[in-house]
């Protein structure tokens, strides 16, 4: 014991409310669990389904959770780390040295990234780490296309390469089109 006052959670804009029950059934049975800290679904696929969620930069008991954008989709998931396997992860982070570019934009990235999470709460702990191996490597392609379809393209350049050589990774999936469309 410190001796000091209680820590009560800084007052923030609840998300409660904010995320559609629907979207929040949808989402448990995608990741076999109850979601925790959605905040709000930052992208969706043809289907309709959230796939991205942004997440509290906090959850509820108190643990930071530096990943602002999250796959939920199993299927989307599923197609990044297949791409994961392909090895590119290494050849991303080996061009991140030798092309002053490309690193540069990627920093940029992670500076935004780092940017959006504080306007939602500053969180001590994860100060200065955003995820997925930003700025200088690539650890995680699903925090990068996480970000990527959150944000559109132009804001994380390994994002979208990934993006793009995901392709269409739903058609032939439930995440292809609306039930009865
Ligand atoms: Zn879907």
């Amino acid at each position: 014991m410190r001796g000091i006052a209680i820590v009560v959670p800084e007052p923030r804009p609840s998300p409660a409310g904010a995320v559609d029950r629907a979207d929040l059934d949808v989402i448990a049975e995608q990741l076999r669990r109850p979601p925790r800290g959605v905040r709000a679904v930052a992208h969706r696929c043809p289907a309709g389904h959230p796939n991205v969620v942004t997440t509290e930069p906090r959850l509820e008991d108190g643990t930071p959770f530096p990943t602002l954008y999250y796959i939920t989709c199993p299927r989307l998931a599923g197609a990044v780390g297949t791409l994961e396997a392909s090895g590119l992860m290494r050849e991303m982070s080996e061009r991140l040295r030798t092309d002053g570019d490309l690193a540069a934009a990627y920093a940029a990235a992670h500076e935004g990234y780092l940017r959006e999470r504080e306007a939602i709460e500053v969180v001590p702990e994860t100060a200065g780490i955003s995820a997925g191996g930003m700025p200088h490597r690539v650890k995680c392609l699903h925090v990068l296309v996480a970000h990527a379809l959150a944000k559109g393209p132009g804001v994380n350049p390994l994002g979208d390469e990934a993006v793009v050589l995901l392709g269409e990774w739903w058609q032939g999936t439930p995440c292809a089109s609306a039930p009865g469309s």
